[in-house]
C-alpha cells in the first residue's frame, strides 16, 4: 500500500490554478497533473502555471473511511457467522483486515450477499418445515370429523312404546323397527298393514315415519315389502 502511494506521489503532482479568470481558478480545483507534463492548468482556455499543493484530501479520507467500515462490516459479518454457527469453531475467517480498498467493497459485498442468501435459505427451509407441519397437523385433525354419518344400523335405540326402533331415530337409511306388540307398521301406510309381536322393519325412515323396507315376521322370514315414501 505504501509503495503504491508512493509511486502515485511520484507520477502525479497536484496544483490550484491562480488565474482570477479561469474556470478552474474559480471552483478552486485541485488538478491532478502527470508528472511527465507540464505543470500548468488544464483548462484550455487558461494554460497558465499552477501553485502547487498536497493532493486532495478528500480522496484520502473517504479511502481511510471506506476501510474503516469495510473492516467494521467484515468484523460484523465474522461475529454473525460466529453467532450462527454456535460459536463451537474457532473463527475460521481468512485475513480479516483486507489490503487494497477496491477489495474491501468486492469483498463486503460478497460477504453480504452470501450472508443475505444464507439467512433466505434458513428462512425458506424454516417456512417449508412450517408448512409441513401444518399439513401434517391438518391431516391429523381431518380424520377425526371426516366421518358424519357412518352407517351404524344399531348404534341408538328409541322406545316407542309399541315398538324399540334402532338406529338414528327419527331419520335413518338403515333402521330397523322391533314390535313389541300388535300395531300399525306406520300411520301413513295407506294400506294400513299391521305387524304382530317379534315381527320387524328393517329400512329407511324419514322423520320418525317408514319411507320404504321389508317386514320380516319373528320367523325372520320375510313379510313383505313396504313402500310408503316420503
Ligand atoms: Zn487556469
Amino acid at each position: 500500500m505504501a509503495t503504491s502511494r508512493n509511486n502515485e506521489r511520484i507520477r502525479y503532482r497536484y496544483g490550484i490554478c491562480l488565474n482570477d479568470n479561469c474556470e478552474k481558478c474559480k471552483s478552486k480545483e485541485v488538478q491532478e497533473i502527470t508528472a511527465r507534463k507540464d505543470f500548468v492548468c488544464q483548462n484550455p482556455d487558461c494554460g497558465k502555471p499552477l501553485r502547487e499543493c498536497p493532493p486532495p484530501k478528500k480522496g484520502g479520507k473517504s479511502k481511510l473511511i471506506a476501510i474503516i467500515a469495510g473492516v467494521i462490516a467484515l468484523l460484523a459479518i465474522i461475529g454473525c457467522i460466529i453467532a450462527f454457527s454456535g460459536g463451537g469453531e474457532e473463527s475460521p475467517a481468512p485475513t480479516p483486515v483486507p489490503e487494497v480498498t477496491e477489495n474491501t467493497d468486492s469483498i463486503k459485498a460478497a460477504r453480504e450477499a452470501a450472508e443475505q442468501q444464507r439467512i433466505k435459505d434458513s428462512l425458506d427451509a424454516a417456512a417449508a418445515a412450517e408448512a409441513a407441519k401444518k399439513q401434517e397437523a391438518e391431516k391429523e385433525a381431518k380424520p377425526a370429523p371426516a366421518a358424519p354419518k357412518p352407517a351404524k344400523p344399531a348404534s341408538g335405540s328409541k322406545d316407542l312404546g309399541y315398538a324399540t326402533f334402532k338406529g338414528s331415530w327419527p331419520n335413518d337409511v338403515n333402521g330397523r323397527m322391533v314390535f313389541k306388540s300388535s300395531h300399525v307398521i306406520d300411520s301413513k301406510d295407506s294400506k294400513k298393514r299391521v305387524a304382530e309381536a317379534g315381527d320387524y322393519v328393517i329400512g329407511e325412515w324419514a322423520d320418525g315415519h317408514l319411507v320404504q323396507g321389508i317386514w320380516y315376521g319373528a320367523d325372520n322370514k320375510v313379510k313383505g315389502s313396504i313402500i310408503i315414501g316420503k
